[in-house]
């Protein structure tokens, strides 16, 4: 403003776009209007170079960050950085460079866990370390990680049979109702508490403005739903879960596009992919069900094969076909023995 301010030369960095996704042996994008994706079926596949953060612009704010065979999300704007999930340990420092070369100067404001699993929340400490705000100025006030209480309370060792996990790792934040709303980076942002699906505390995260729902391991394109009955997963709690984000999804054209739905694990979705799989997984759990009703033993049941004609999409080395129905047999056992009480 003043006449004696010495002259400043601009330096215009080059921005570096070197991150992007690691292609390897991808294909072309196709390349298409801002506002919206490429039909599914010519949707990229991500495939990060090993070991590698991979960052995929889904729609509107939202970044989908894949971790190997873990996804993380990010939401960014002019507030800063809100992620939902933080991913494996191994893998904070990765995540944290790739969101401060993506999005330099943009501070971390939230982290919303979706479950407890180590997969998903691994990275909390060093990653609110790396970019976390700090209490003071800027209006922001100190990150905060949220969570549904019953993930809160297994992290912290306070439920049965679980492990205390160090402070800084702990959600900050927690809620004990259906649902928890914020308001961040110009959208409405739907925090949605599903009882006894993946684990007893999990959320799936609706971003209103961008239309993206990141819905943690309530669903995934990976493998079947997987039970983790020690912590009060069910069966009919994933399917309530999956019936859920098909309330919430729209689709744009001929069932795809629209909304666009990001698994814990595995690649970008929409109504249709969550459609099929709920379809799916309700024909296996309705065969497990009528071969329990015939009395037949879970070795009988196993050797029926009921997840054959699926078992070339989800067969998964860490949750095998077996396992799956194993944990069907044993939740449908339960439900028999003790009706489910009419709570939703
Ligand atoms: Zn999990």
């Amino acid at each position: 403003m003043t006449a004696t301010a010495p002259r400043m030369k601009t330096i215009v960095v080059a921005a570096v776009l070197a991150l992007a996704v690691p292609v390897g042996a991808q294909q072309q994008r196709p390349t298409a209007p801002p506002d919206r994706l490429p039909p599914p079926q010519e949707a990229p596949i991500l495939a990060p170079a090993a070991g590698q953060v991979g960052v995929l612009p889904v729609q509107g704010n939202i970044y989908l960050l894949n971790l190997g065979d873990v996804n993380i999300v990010a939401q960014v704007g002019l507030d800063g950085i809100l992620l939902v999930d933080s991913g494996p340990a191994a893998w904070s420092e990765r995540v944290a460079t790739a969101l401060r070369e993506r999005f330099p100067g943009r501070p971390l404001r939230y982290i919303i866990n979706t479950h407890m699993h180590p997969d998903h929340t691994g990275g909390n400490a060093a990653i609110v370390k790396a970019l976390g705000a700090t209490g003071g100025g800027g209006g922001g006030g100190a990150t905060r990680i949220i969570s549904h209480e019953n993930t809160l309370n297994r992290m912290q060792g306070t439920a049965e049979g679980e492990k205390e996990l160090p402070a800084e790792m702990l959600p900050t934040s927690t809620f004990f109702t259906k649902k928890k709303e914020i308001y961040f980076n110009g959208e409405p942002i739907e925090i949605l508490f599903q009882p006894d699906a993946h684990t007893d505390g999990d959320v799936m995260v609706f971003f209103r403005g961008s239309d993206v729902i990141a819905t943690g391991d309530l669903f995934s394109t990976a493998s079947y739903p997987v039970l983790d009955e020690k912590r009060g997963a069910t069966m009919q709690g994933h399917l309530d879960a999956l019936n859920r984000m098909l309330d919430i999804t729209v689709p744009r054209f001929n069932q795809q596009g629209g909304t666009m739905v990001i698994p814990g694990h595995g690649r970008l979705c929409n109504e249709s992919d969550v459609d099929d799989y709920r379809n799916w997984m309700t024909i296996v759990r309705d065969r497990v069900q009528e071969l329990l009703k015939s009395g037949r033993s879970l070795a009988q049941i196993k050797s029926a094969r009921p997840t054959l004609d699926f078992d070339g999409v989800f067969e998964n080395a860490a949750w095998t076909p077996d396992q799956f129905l194993e944990a069907v047999y044993r939740d449908l056992s339960k439900a028999a023995a003790a009706p489910r009480s009419s709570s939703n």
